[in-house]
């Protein structure tokens, strides 16, 4: 290689962490619902269309919807039940309840923008209450806009590793700060999700320790069932259990 040319490729590599840099700070914003400040760089309406466009894949891979509807709708009254005595009501989100078919793996997830699911596996295990935990749980990461912030994350990243391979050959160092920067946001995620979810709870005048049976439902479901939300990634159900008991002390459950 010629002796002028790993100068142009540091400063292009340079230029386009700049870049990445700089558009980080420029996607800061307050989330008005939870008052932490987030990168984000897609608005309510982008979120609400992400999810909605995955939903149907999403329900497809979990064997589809459960076809008992008076299920679905008890589901659906739960969940709209949260929504309508929370914060949640004043964010722009369509929100809808999705029981899924699959009876094997024991599951609840939220798409952005509103789109939440439960898996019958789980979902046969809750007594109404817990059933509230896990949906009010869900609806914080919405709340939260914990998939937005982790695209952004990923997309940030995608380019710093861009920048970094072209200057120094150092992008398997980068991105692998990157992945861990995205699972530190994910135990971040779920503690503040916990956190909604027993106010909702509260707020729904559910009593918010039956949260603390959810973790303990989850804890217990061993092996190839285990729920994808403990696994290594995750914070430990300990840890989680201890902060659901500070979040009823501070709403006052
Ligand atoms: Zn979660």
């Amino acid at each position: 290689m010629k002796r002028g040319s790993w100068k142009i490729r540091i400063f292009i590599g340079l230029a386009i962490v700049g870049f990445a840099l700089i558009q980080r700070c420029n996607n800061k914003e307050e989330n008005p619902y939870t008052g932490r400040v987030q990168n984000i760089n897609m608005t309510s309406e982008q979120e609400i269309a992400i999810g909605l466009q995955s939903a149907p894949e999403i329900a497809q891979q979990h064997g589809g919807l459960y076809p008992d509807e008076r299920l679905q709708s008890f589901v659906d009254y739960i969940g709209k039940k949260l929504v309508d005595n929370s914060i949640a009501r004043e964010t722009p989100y369509k929100y809808d309840f999705h029981l899924l078919a699959d009876d094997q793996t024991i599951n609840a997830f939220a798409l952005p923008g509103g789109q939440v699911f439960i898996t019958y596996a789980l979902f046969s295990q809750l007594n109404e209450a817990q059933l509230a935990g896990v949906l009010g749980h869900e609806i914080g990461h919405v709340i939260g806009r914990h998939s937005a912030e982790r695209i952004a994350d990923s997309q940030f990243w995608q380019t710093v590793t861009m920048g970094a391979t072209v200057g120094a050959d150092a992008g398997g160092i980068v991105s692998s700060i990157g992945q861990n920067t995205l699972l530190t946001n994910g135990r971040g995620d779920e503690l503040e999700s916990d956190d909604l979810g027993v106010l909702f709870m509260i707020n729904s005048h559910y009593d918010p320790n039956e949260m603390i049976e959810v973790m303990k439902i989850l804890k217990a479901a061993a092996g190839p069932n285990r729920v994808p939300e403990f696994q290594s990634t995750h914070p430990d159900p300990e840890n989680r259990i201890e902060k659901i008991r500070e979040a009823i002390a501070k709403y006052g459950g």
